[in-house]
């Protein structure tokens, strides 16, 4: 058996839908009783050594500061490989992922009210939360296109001015290209792709699938010096016409729940892990294919 496990950002405190540092290191030595982890060759059947327990190929999306900064320090102890997919966007400096301002501004941002375009959004405390779904609805509308996105974001107030120091770092910053070059080298981490903009690619159009997948694919291989052969899907959503743009760059790449049923190694499926459960894991793990069916999450 084997099985392909995903988790996002993990911080020292979980906030709602995710799990903390020490949650996540009860949850792998959970595991490691059960499994064992692998590499991706080993993962794909590349290995010729036969294993009768099941193989857990772990994987880390969108790429947070602090999945180098609290979880590979984690992984190193434990002997666990992984993969880290990338968004690139946010690597430099003051760029942050779309749905990273909308979390800031869930957790942060307590006024002045916001205008984008000639729309006006308050944030008092009786309109916030109201404001924030608004401002939800045009980021993920927006987020099937570059330049419509980025105007937007352009538009929001910079996390520095209202996110505390610590916080910008733990919870929203991307991973510092030095940070991903330190990954590359290590034995046991692989780096993969995950576009720029974190885009829906199922709705991009064929030029903004093409830049959006490319684009992040070579700042990775100038960063770390090595070819990058696996991409994640943002958000799992992809078509028929992303994968083949897929197929073209990567030797592999992972979706989330569904499958269209064009190409395996295209189409890998994972499962994410939102909550301390361990028993839900487990669940998850050994009894998965037939929850898969429920919901999306974007991240
Ligand atoms: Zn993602």
């Amino acid at each position: 058996m084997t099985k392909c496990i995903m988790y996002h950002g993990i911080s020292q405190k979980a906030f709602s839908g995710q799990v903390s540092i020490s949650e996540f290191r009860r949850q792998i030595q959970g595991l490691q009783k059960v499994g064992h982890f692998v590499g991706l060759d080993e993962f794909m059947g590349r290995s010729q050594e036969i294993l009768s327990v099941p193989r857990f190929l772990l994987t880390f999306d969108d790429g947070y500061f602090n999945n180098a900064s609290l979880v590979s320090p984690v992984l190193e102890e434990l002997g666990v490989p992984a993969i880290f997919f990338i968004s690139t966007a946010h690597c430099e400096s003051g760029g942050y992922l779309w749905f990273s301002h909308l979390e800031a501004l869930r957790r942060h941002y307590s006024g002045p009210d916001l205008k984008i375009g000639s729309e006006n959004f308050s944030f008092s405390a009786k309109n916030k939360s109201e404001s924030i779904k608004s401002i939800e609805y045009l980021l993920v509308k927006a987020a099937n296109h570059t330049e419509t996105l980025k105007s937007i974001l352009k538009t929001l107030p910079k996390l520095e001015s209202y996110v505390p120091v610590d916080e910008l770092e733990e919870n929203f910053r991307g991973m510092t290209a030095k940070q991903i070059h330190t990954l590359s080298e290590s034995p046991l981490f692989e780096i993969g792709a995950h576009t720029v903009n974190h885009l829906f690619l199922s709705k991009a159009e064929a030029s903004e699938i093409k830049s959006e997948i490319s684009g992040s694919k070579e700042y990775l291989e100038r960063v770390t010096g090595k070819s990058v052969r696996c991409l994640a899907y943002p958000s799992g959503d992809y078509s028929e016409q992303v994968l083949r743009f897929a197929e073209r760059q990567f030797e592999y790449s992972f979706s989330v729940y569904r499958g269209l049923g064009v190409n395996p190694q295209h189409e890998i499926q994972r499962f994410g892990v939102y909550n301390k459960s361990m028993s839900s894991l487990l669940f998850k793990i050994f009894l998965g294919s037939t929850l898969r069916k429920f919901g999306k999450v974007i991240g």
